[in-house]
Formats: C-alpha cells, structure tokens, sequence
C-alpha cells in the first residue's frame, strides 16, 4: 500500500506517483477546486521511503521499466532540501532506470530555494519543475488570491532555469475576465520573456459552479469572455512572447479551444498566430459552431471543418434553439467546460 494524491500533470500519466507532501500549503487560489477542503501536509522521509519500498515491491521484475515519476502534491518543494536529496537518492536506488523526475512548485517556494540548493536536487535526479503562475498581471493575481507577485514569478523561474532544471510555466487565458484581458496577456508574455522556461502551457480558464468567483460575477467584478475573446486574447499574448526557444503548448489539455497551436515559439510563432487568426476571421456563426462542435465532446477538430455544409445544416439549428435564452449559447459553453474541471473536496468552498 501507498498513498497518491489527486493530480498530476497530464504529461505525467504514465509516471510513476510518489506522494511527498498532502494537498497545497496554500490552497486559497479561488479559481482551483483540486484540493478545497483538504489540509496541507508534509509526510517524513521514512513514511516516503515506506512507500518507494511498497512501489517497487509491487513493480517487482520490472522495475527497470520505469522511466519517469512525479512527486506530489501542490509544492513538494517546500520541503527541506536534505530531506528531497535523501528522497530523490532512494527513489532512484530503487528505480535506477529513472531518467526523468518531475515535481510541482510555487513561484514562491522557488524564490526561496537557493540556485545551488535547486543545482544539488538536479544532481539528485530533479529533472523538471512545473510552476502554476497563471497570470503575469499583479491586478490579476490579486484578483483569483493567487498569493505571488510577478516578482516571484520571475525569480523563481530564473532560479529553476539558471540551476539547469527544466521549468513548465502553466498561463490561464481568460482568468482575467474582460476587464484585465489585455493587461493579463501583455504582462504574461513581459514576464515570460524575462524567464525563457523550456515550456509555456496553456490552461484556457473554465469556472466550477461552486467557485467564489461566481461571487465576483454576480457584484461585476469580473466579466467573463466569450471564446472568441479568450482567442483574442491568446493571440495578443502570442504575438507579445519573443521568438525564443520555449514550446508554446495547447496541446496538452483540452479544454484549450485550438489545441493544434502548439509548437516551439522560435520556429512555429508565424504558424501559430495565422492559426489564431484564421479562427478570428471566421463568420460569428462558423466560431460558434467550431466552439459546440469542440466543447461537445472530447474530438479535436481542423478550423475547416465549419465549411462543410452538411455538418453546418445540423449545428445550426442547435445554436439557434441556445440563443433563445439571453446569453444562452455561451452559458450552455461555459457549463460545458466546467464539466472538465477536477471536484472539490467539500460541500462548502467559500
Ligand atoms: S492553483 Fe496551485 S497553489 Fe493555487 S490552490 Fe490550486 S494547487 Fe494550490
């Protein structure tokens, strides 16, 4: 027996699991339903080890088969650096064909990681960090109570990056709402900028129905965007990143619109941008069609499936029968998304 926690990034689906730390040591971001109700822990060294021991008791014979494993949960970093060495040092005794080891981090606990402290987890075997910063924008980030600044952001990840560590920055279009869209996008492309991470990966933003920020809806404080306009804004925040060598990835999550824009920011930016704009140029009815089409299921369609008339003939009709409702198509959108989003633990997320 071992224990797991509830995520993990989706490029690690097939790593192996190791529990390091219990839920988020935050948990007050109001846009994030995975560990609301839950309270932060840290497990021993010894209670880690247990675990290893029972993993590869169970992968007995083909241990040397597993080639990738995370660490979880929230911000594994928080732990003392001696005590990750000494975790990172057994988990590859026991798994010696590892060649990747990845964790999640908080651009905070980053800024407070020395560069040599980060240098001796690579050593160890730390190959990869993934930082949720969501927004480049300080109105933003006070908004959603992300609790870091735009200069944790960047310290941190330079941190990462100078220590040789691989760095997976996470950006959320649309957490903004209208009012910040622009701001968030120039200010997250500034940032990224300054930072350079290996990769930049899109989390368009979708709201759980038992979000607070319902509350900020219903009082004006945040209006929420239509896809269009979530477009709009990834296209400005592409067009604001430098042709540097960080992939710009949507691929890797569904609930991004244009999962087909995706590539490497120095070869594929041109790409990318005529891709965003072939979406924007499209008639009102053909992006809400390509949106239902999208959202109805899990399929990843090309732009130009909406000139197929006869598929057309049939969509139509039910964006109609939405639009009957005030707002009603890009509610029914909305809920649709949310379907996607993980549950929080608790009736009562506040
Ligand atoms: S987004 Fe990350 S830091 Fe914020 S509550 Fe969720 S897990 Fe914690």
């Amino acid at each position: 027996m071992y224990e797991q926690g509830v995520i993990r990034p989706p490029s690690e689906a097939s790593s192996l699991l190791v529990r390091v730390t219990r839920n988020c040591p935050w948990n007050q971001c109001i846009f994030c339903p995975a560990y609301k109700g839950t309270k932060f822990s840290r497990r021993t060294v010894e209670e880690v080890k247990k675990d290893i021991d029972n993993m590869a008791r169970e992968h007995d014979g083909y241990a040397n088969m597993i080639r990738s494993a995370f660490l979880q949960d929230a911000d594994t970093l928080v732990l003392k650096t001696a005590d990750l060495l000494e975790i990172l040092t057994y988990l590859k005794e026991k798994f010696p064909a590892l060649d990747r080891i990845t964790s999640y981090a908080r651009a905070t606990t980053l800024k407070r990681k020395s560069v040599d402290d980060l240098k001796q987890l690579k050593e160890a075997g730390l190959s990869r960090i993934h930082v949720g910063m969501e927004s480049g924008s300080e109105k933003v980030l006070k908004m959603i109570k992300k609790g870091i600044t735009p200069e944790d952001i960047v310290t941190g990840g330079q941190n990462v990056v100078k220590a040789g560590i691989s760095l997976s920055e996470y950006i959320m279009p649309g957490v903004g709402g209208k009012t910040f869209s622009e701001e968030h996008a120039k200010e997250t492309a500034r940032l990224l900028n300054l930072i350079e991470p290996d990769f930049i990966r899109v989390r368009t933003f979708a709201m759980h129905p038992m979000s607070p920020m319902q509350a900020l809806v219903r009082d004006g404080s945040f209006v929420p965007m239509t896809e269009e306009e979530v477009v709009a804004e990834i296209r400005l925040l592409v067009y604001s990143l430098n042709e540097m060598r960080s992939y710009f990835s949507c691929a890797d999550f569904s609930l991004n619109l244009l999962m087909h824009v995706d590539g490497r920011l120095d070869e594929k930016k041109a790409y990318m941008l005529k891709e965003l704009d072939r979406f924007l140029s499209l008639t009102k009815e053909q992006k809400q069609a390509y949106s239902l089409l999208r959202r109805s299921s899990y399929m990843q369609y090309p732009i130009d499936i909406v000139f197929n008339d006869d598929l057309m003939k049939q969509v139509i009709p039910e964006i109609e029968k939405l639009e009957k409702e005030p707002d009603g198509f890009n509610k029914y959108i909305k809920t649709l998304m949310s379907y996607q989003l993980p549950q929080p633990q608790t009736d009562e997320w506040k």
